[in-house]
């Protein structure tokens, strides 16, 4: 059904609007890894790895991703017969340890081809049901408490779903308990700590169970799962995973630990969609939400990350904010919006991703690429 004969691997440097603040850092420009496959027939997509530039979020970085895809990685997919984008995972993980945002890249770039070939959204074939998805914004570490406030408060009146706000020890409850004295009862915020706690600060988590968030996200090591069992055993907030799912299995050990309650799913982050479907029907037949979290996608990732959020476990709002919010100017067109009510459509008119890519903003961009062809 579909034979790749071409892949072109591109860096890019993608302009912040505003520096994006986490835990662990500071950021002005993303670098992005952008693919685009060729299929024999001449069908073609674009898709993007969302490694980070430092190992921070994952151990993956662009720069091991970009030898990982061209080694070891694309030589698999090359002039091999694909009978669907289902069995990509598998071929990609045999005998290869990690490296699952390089492998999701290619793998979600299989779906979208297929979807592209076959001439259906990208939604469709994944089995999404929604035409709408909910947004949340994510909020990183501010410099007071009034700017912090000011955010929330600005982005609950654009019509987000959900208010997300990073915290750090020393930035955590004084900071939300300002936000939600300032925003009232009915804001829905939830805190995000990317690992910046250990189970010593289980007093202080417990403080958090007071202001009535949504979820408290990652709280302890980004590969823990039998620690956030012990903490969701003292808080009443339900504890969301996200680094710490890597696969079906991660998400079937958090269950029978009772690790959390709800699963931020990233596709990047366990190896693209095949095993994200599998996560959000597991979690589906255990009565547990999930949503999508952003890794500072540009509108190529947004694209894959909208289509993936439409399926129907994915109750809760995505991080799925609108170009603008993150990009001087997006490489899509049209670029991501959302409406007044915090929704953001999902593409049914066009097969494949459902936006275009923006060649020449793409070309002025780039600082590296390379083209690998089937031998
Ligand atoms: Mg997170």
């Amino acid at each position: 059904m579909m034979r790749l004969d071409r892949i072109i691997l591109r860096e890019i440097r993608l302009p912040l609007r505003e520096p994006f603040r986490i835990s662990s850092g500071e950021m002005r420009e993303r670098r992005i890894l952008l693919l685009e496959l060729f299929d024999a027939d001449g069908a073609s997509t674009w898709s993007e790895c969302v490694v980070d530039d430092a190992p921070n979020y994952s151990p993956e970085t662009l720069d091991t991703a970009w030898p990982t895809i061209v080694r070891w990685l694309a030589p698999r997919l090359l002039g091999a017969e694909l009978d669907a984008p289902s069995g990509v995972h598998a071929r990609l993980e045999a005998d290869l340890r990690g490296h699952l945002m390089a492998k999701a890249a290619l793998e979600m770039g299989c779906w979208a081809l297929a979807a592209t070939k076959l001439g259906v959204p990208l939604s469709t074939l994944l089995g999404g049901t929604r035409t709408h998805i909910g947004t949340g914004i994510s909020l990183g570490i501010q410099r007071d408490i009034p700017t912090l406030v000011a955010k929330a408060t600005e982005a609950l009146a654009a019509g987000y779903q959900k208010v997300k706000i990073k915290i750090a020890p020393g930035r955590d409850v004084e900071w939300i308990s300002a936000v939600r004295a300032s925003c009232g009862a009915a804001a829905h915020l939830m805190a995000d700590a990317n690992n910046a706690y250990t189970l010593d600060d289980a007093d202080l988590l417990q403080r958090l169970d007071g202001l009535d968030l949504m979820m408290i996200e990652q709280p302890l090591a980004w590969d823990d799962l039998v620690r956030h069992a012990q903490l969701q055993r003292l808080l009443r907030t339900p504890l969301c995973l996200d680094e710490s799912i890597t696969s079906l299995e991660r998400a079937q050990d958090m269950v029978a630990l009772g690790a959390g309650r709800i699963i931020n799913i990233k596709p990047g982050r366990v190896g693209g969609f095949a095993q994200s479907i599998a996560i959000h029907d597991y979690a589906a037949d255990h009565g547990m939400p999930v949503w999508c979290g952003g890794m500072l996608e540009s509108g190529i990732g947004r694209a894959y990350n909208v289509a993936l959020a439409s399926l129907p476990n994915f109750t809760l709002p995505g991080d799925l904010s609108p170009s603008a919010r993150y990009w001087t100017q997006d490489i899509v067109a049209p670029e991501w919006t959302m409406d007044g009510t915090g929704m953001v459509a999902v593409p049914q008119s066009a097969p494949g991703i459902g936006v275009e890519v923006d060649r020449d903003r793409v070309r002025a961009l780039t600082v590296r690429s390379e083209e690998l062809r089937a031998t």
